[in-house]
């Protein structure tokens, strides 16, 4: 049977009630290591691995996971900040780790391993367990750089760190988030007055094909204003040319001026993790929980149940 749009909403929304665990964790986010945690009924992901593989470890190990319980890893492109605890963690427990074709080789001959590829074509959507990855290319100057969105069957997630510049497209893919991830590189003038930086360096990350500025941040979340989107995290930080109190005032500012006082703004940190967020608890606290149920079933990808969703319906 071909379900219709109406009965699509009646199984998001009996999708939406169900009690199912999905927390996510940003283990650490700055221009010096990546690395966060997802966690559903059927699978742990990581979202790239920026850091040595003992880190990474002790990262999960701070929320009581270990690496030998991960079903893959996700990666958005090859600079060391994004692949660096590849070389302890893939290899070591031949995770499968999910990336293009293009950035697998990039990978492999920067850390001279060969990883367990689960290759996607940029611009495709995937399945691993319950979760759906829709993978869509961002400007930066990497070989083939992806961003994400995951949807799992309580809430999306957004990854927008590392481009240059965010194009309509771009927003157009990403615009369901409920949580989105969101690069604030940089203040301009900070990078400017930088006095350790090549002036060739400031071009490059200045560049359509570098790294997002505190204020070309705050253009996104304005574009991104929805009754969706509740979470926002504010990531890769520059140690040297940003600080977490003018990247969130430059954010804040943007999202008063919108009147979006339902999305809670959060700076990640490079050492420490983030409080652990578990999605069902983001929107039981909605101010409007129909409008947003609503609004969130229109964002359902548009497909009929399986058998098994089906019987688990009845
Ligand atoms: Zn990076
Ligand atoms: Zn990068």
């Amino acid at each position: 049977m071909i379900c219709g749009q109406k009965n699509i909403g009646s199984l998001a929304q009996k999708i939406y009630s169900r009690a199912v665990p999905v927390q996510f964790t940003i283990l650490g986010s700055g221009s010096g290591g990546n690395c966060a945690y997802l966690e559903t009924a059927e699978v742990r992901l990581l979202i790239d691995a920026g850091f040595s593989g003992k880190q990474i470890r002790q990262k999960l190990a701070s929320i009581s996971r270990t690496p030998e319980t991960l079903s893959g890893i996700l990666i958005t492109h090859e600079h060391s900040d994004h692949i660096s605890g590849l070389v302890g963690l893939a290899t070591k427990l031949n995770l499968p780790i999910y990336c293009n074709r293009q950035t697998r080789e990039a990978i492999e001959a920067a850390l001279q391993i060969k990883i367990n590829a689960q290759l996607f074509d940029t611009g495709n959507s995937f399945e691993i367990g319950d979760v759906q990855i829709d993978t869509f290319s961002i400007p930066h100057d990497a070989i083939d750089p992806v961003g994400f969105l995951l949807r799992t069957t309580v809430g999306q997630i957004g990854f927008l760190t590392d481009l240059g510049h965010c194009t309509k497209l771009i927003i157009e893919r990403i615009r369901t988030a409920n949580i989105l991830v969101l690069e604030t590189n940089h203040d301009v003038q900070m990078l400017q007055d930088d006095p350790k930086r090549s002036w060739s360096l400031k071009q490059r990350i200045l560049s359509r094909h570098g790294h997002l500025s505190n204020e070309a941040a705050a253009d996104v979340v304005e574009q991104m204003v929805s009754a969706e989107l509740r979470q926002l995290y504010l990531g890769h930080l520059s140690r040297d040319c940003n600080k977490p109190e003018i990247a969130l005032n430059a954010v804040t500012k943007r999202l008063q001026k919108t009147g979006a006082s339902h999305i809670a703004v959060e700076v990640t940190s490079q050492n420490v993790p983030c409080p652990t967020l578990h999605l069902q608890k983001v929107f039981d606290a909605l101010p409007n929980p129909l409008l947003f149920k609503e609004s969130f079933a229109k964002s359902i990808p548009v497909q009929p149940p399986t058998v098994l969703q089906q019987q688990a319906l009845l």
